[in-house]
């Protein structure tokens, strides 16, 4: 059995796992990164926690074979070019050379999202199928595009941003620069804004959670803005089984873990405006992973490459 190091990093935590080539977790934990933490610390941080999962890897007297990585922004060549908001300092850095020199093993690095959807791919809610999509949905919408067997980024992995789809050409400005997108129309933070809209309250006094538990005591508008936040998200849903026609849409975040019926109402969206011939053989699924769909994800990069 194959080993190796996954390491799965946010805006707020460094999750690392040691990962069996079969998916299974034989170690794994979290360290904080403070949300002021500049590049070096975060640097150090992941060193940290590269270090206790191969001292780790060494009690129990396992061979890692290296180190996977998904880290927010624009990665390619082992190299994080830019892209992450929420990282002070996080450019242009290659990250693979860095920590191969300190660990003398091969270090694959991955966008985060596509780690994620690559981790559903292989072990969870897609094992076994060649084609996926898989969209997160969260503060804002990221997804995945898995195509025969492999993840698809676009020339230089510069692509895949499902959350900027147009849904609504005269719409509203996007984070992106763009107007219209899916993020937001159908992200946590857009239905949270609906919500507000529609129900007089205040936007710091509500959650996903909370709009899920008033959609199931049936509150109108709980009942509206979850029917129109599922309606979106199945619209953009079909035109990506249109593209790909992929065997499984992986729903994932926060907020699909609220029950079948959130993934439910998304695939009757969905199917609903899909092209027939285009999704005979598609599902529409939820996430199966959960927290830790990066660090296995991210641990395949190794054992699909090396
Ligand atoms: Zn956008």
């Amino acid at each position: 059995m194959r080993y190796a190091v996954g390491i799965d990093l946010g805006g707020t935590f460094v999750k690392f796992a040691l990962v069996s080539e079969e998916g299974d977790i034989l170690f794994d934990d979290k360290l904080a990164i403070g949300g002021k933490a500049l590049r070096d610390d975060i640097l150090s941080t992941v060193s940290k926690a590269i270090g206790l999962v191969i001292q780790k890897a060494g009690e129990l007297n396992l061979k890692v074979i290296g180190i996977g990585f998904g880290s927010p922004g624009i990665v390619d060549g082992g190299i994080v070019h830019g892209g992450a908001d929420n990282l002070n300092g996080w450019e242009n850095i290659n990250l693979s050379d860095l920590y191969s020199k300190e660990f003398g093993l091969p270090v694959l690095v991955d966008n985060d999202a596509n780690v994620m959807g690559l981790g559903e791919a292989v072990y969870g809610a897609a094992k076994g199928c060649t084609d996926a999509i898989f969209l997160t949905v969260g503060t804002g919408i990221g997804g995945a595009i898995i195509a025969n067997g492999q993840l698809y980024g676009g020339y230089k992995n510069r692509g895949t941003e499902m959350g900027h789809v147009t849904i609504d050409h005269k719409g509203i400005a996007c984070n992106c620069g763009g107007r219209g997108c899916l993020e937001a129309y159908a992200s946590t933070n857009a239905l949270i804004g609906q919500y507000a809209k529609r129900s007089g309250m205040n936007d710091a006094e509500i959650n996903g959670h909370y709009i899920v538990e008033k959609f199931q005591e049936g509150e109108t508008a709980a009942v509206e803005c979850m029917e129109e936040h599922t309606d979106y998200l199945g619209h953009a849903i079909a035109g990506f089984i249109n593209t790909f026609s992929p065997q499984k849409v992986i729903i994932g975040g926060g907020i699909s873990e609220a029950g079948q019926f959130y993934i439910d109402m998304i695939k009757k969206s969905a199917f609903s405006y899909v092209m027939p011939d285009c999704s005979r053989f598609t599902d529409v699924v939820g996430a199966t992973l959960g927290n830790s769909a990066g660090c296995l994800g991210a641990a395949s990069l190794i054992f699909k490459k090396l």
